[in-house]
């Protein structure tokens, strides 16, 4: 597995010490209070259960299946619910994590319902955000790190399925990519 990456963006030592970093800044942005947390799978689980154990304040935690399209219908810029429910969010304060930001409409989307649903407050918490223009107007109150713009696997993150359990984040060999056909 780790012979099909090319290079290593960000290590585990790197990764670890700042999830720290803002397991802090979220502690002492929500000093109080019973905070729900929602994490989108299956992307944002491994930064979520690094995070979430590092916050010394009750919380409770939800997790959501989106599906965002791209490529072929990408214009449409639609992101389904998958989940036959939706947790009960009214008068909450949120924290909504997922694990990249890149076009912004899935935290976009997803934020949107968490309002709509009457969330008290909503914040959001990304490990990775891509240094590009946002197709939605979203920025996330917290970023682990900015990534160029470059299709990235591990910490969670996939190819097809597979390479979310490495402990770093990093690029895959073209040819990996190349075996792997046409999705
Ligand atoms: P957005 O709605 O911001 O375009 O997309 C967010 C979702 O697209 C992420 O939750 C993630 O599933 C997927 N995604 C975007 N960029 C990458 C990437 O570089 N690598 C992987 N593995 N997934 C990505
Ligand atoms: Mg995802």
């Amino acid at each position: 597995m780790q012979g099909d990456i090319q290079r290593v963006l960000i290590d585990e030592g790197v990764i670890s010490r700042r999830v720290s970093r803002m397991a802090e800044e979220v502690q002492a942005d929500f000093p109080e209070g019973p905070l729900l947390v929602i994490v989108l799978l299956k992307g944002a689980m491994v930064f979520a259960s690094d995070l979430l154990r590092r916050i010394a304040r009750p919380l409770e935690i939800e997790c959501l299946n989106v599906a965002s399209y791209h490529g072929a219908t990408e214009s449409c810029g639609r992101v389904d619910f998958l989940d036959r429910t939706f947790p009960r969010v009214a008068g909450r304060s949120v924290l909504l994590l997922d694990d990249i930001l890149d076009t912004g409409r899935t935290l976009h989307a997803v934020a949107a319902r968490l309002r709509d649903e009457g969330a008290k407050e909503v914040r959001t918490g990304v490990l990775l955000a891509k240094d590009k223009a946002r197709e939605a107007d979203v920025r996330a109150t917290y970023v682990g790190f900015e990534v160029g713009d470059e299709f990235v696997v591990g910490y969670g993150l996939d190819f097809r399925g597979r390479y979310r359990n490495l402990p770093f984040v990093g690029v895959l060999k073209p040819e990996v990519v190349e075996r792997a056909g046409p999705p």
